[in-house]
């Protein structure tokens, strides 16, 4: 059996056009005009789901996480579907994820002077404090480095959980 083999997947990404076997993860769009029972679109990742938006022009969607049906249970879904045409496919599974698009992150220009992100009064007032020591200016950039660093990583914590707000604790 190939993997393209019809009765090894359930069906195929509608971007790449991947098997998506029974039982996998998939994604749909949350777009009702995508996602109608028999033409359905079905992606096999959230950059496939992605890539469908420079095709559709939605106002505002997002991907939806969804799992393939078992053989055995496609099979009787199928079945069902047979006995009454009426009966709408769509089934809905419970608790699906909500993947916002990724925007496109502005790219770090290295020409841009290293943006100063620490209040620099606060900051050597702490460490002579602190410790009766006076701060090169050039730890404010290092710092501001860190804290960038430390800001992608939550964004893209909060970007997973489909979230537009960072929280406390995407900082740990
Ligand atoms: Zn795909
Ligand atoms: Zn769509």
């Amino acid at each position: 059996m190939t993997e393209g083999d019809p009765a090894s997947s359930w069906r195929r990404c509608s971007s790449c056009k991947k098997p998506i076997g029974f039982g996998a993860g998939f994604w749909v769009c949350n777009v009702s005009t995508c996602n109608r029972p028999r033409t359905g679109l079905v992606f096999c990742t959230v950059s496939c789901w992605d890539a469908h938006l420079s095709v559709v022009n939605h106002r505002e969607s997002w991907a939806v996480e969804r799992s393939a049906p078992s053989r055995e249970q496609w099979a009787r879904e199928q079945a069902a579907e047979a006995a009454s045409q009426t009966a709408g496919a769509a089934s809905t599974p419970s608790g699906p994820r909500r993947i916002l698009p990724k925007p496109a992150p502005p790219a770090p220009d290295p020409k841009r002077p290293r943006e100063v992100l620490i209040v620099a009064s606060k900051f050597k007032e702490y460490v002579r404090v602190r410790a009766g020591m006076n701060t090169s200016d050039r730890c404010l950039e290092a710092l501001s480095d860190l804290v960038r660093e430390h800001c992608e990583r939550a964004i893209e914590k909060a970007r997973e959980e489909g979230r537009k707000t960072l929280l406390e604790r995407d900082f740990e």
